[in-house]
């Protein structure tokens, strides 16, 4: 079958049905190179994203930092320096989600997001978190682009198989990667061509925030 045909027949088989919503979400930046080539195909297909941003990385790109929050997009605090919370210190936890939550306080007008660094989480990381006003968000949607295995493009059919099984898709991505950074307009066309999506806003991230199931 002809592309052209088989892009009419996917959008009839999906054009009864809502579209399934998606939120992309990207962690681990900023990067000077990496991050801003992401931003320049959000902004091609008009889509705003969440970047869950490292502290530490903040405080040597704070220009990158400012260009993805003049573009609209989300940002949230991905602890200072990437370490899995679970294994430290109450005191440690605080310090890693304060110091970064300082870092970008100049970035955040709505209620301020937190993901922990490979969604290791606990009651204690819950608490402090919450007790630092955060809304903890995880994902459903890990199509594992850091991994080599998935590179340079198998994380996008990873994305696209999870996505088409799910109403909602809460993707994590990285624009640190530069796999990632270079393929991720063809991701952006290939999610849009298979079905009906509707790109979420990242204000809307809290909402959905409670009800994520990853496989
Ligand atoms: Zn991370």
């Amino acid at each position: 079958m002809s592309n052209i045909y088989s892009s009419i027949f996917t959008r009839i088989r999906h054009a009864g049905k809502s579209p399934r919503r998606v939120w992309l979400t990207l962690d681990d930046g900023p990067d000077p190179i990496n991050t801003e080539k992401i931003l320049k195909v959000l902004d091609r297909h008009r889509i705003k994203a969440a970047f869950f941003m490292i502290g530490e990385k903040v405080a040597a790109q704070p220009a990158v930092v400012q260009r993805v929050f003049d573009a609209g997009h989300r940002i949230g605090n991905h602890t200072f320096s990437h370490r899995r919370l679970t294994e430290l210190t109450a005191a440690e936890i605080r310090d890693e989600i304060e110091t970064t939550a300082k870092l970008i306080s100049a970035f955040t007008r709505d209620e301020k997001i937190f993901r922990p660094p490979f969604g290791a989480i606990d009651q204690t990381v819950c608490a402090i978190a919450d007790d630092l006003g955060h809304r903890t968000v995880l994902w459903n949607v890990d199509p594992t682009d850091w991994d080599l295995q998935c590179q340079p493009k198998g994380w996008i059919d990873k994305a696209l198989h999870a996505t088409h099984k799910r109403e909602a898709s809460v993707i994590l991505a990285h624009d640190d990667r530069r796999t990632t950074a270079e393929n991720f307009d063809l991701f952006i066309r290939r999610l849009k061509k298979s079905g009906r999506i509707a790109f979420e806003n990242p204000a809307t991230l809290c909402a959905i925030a409670g009800q994520l199931n990853p496989d």
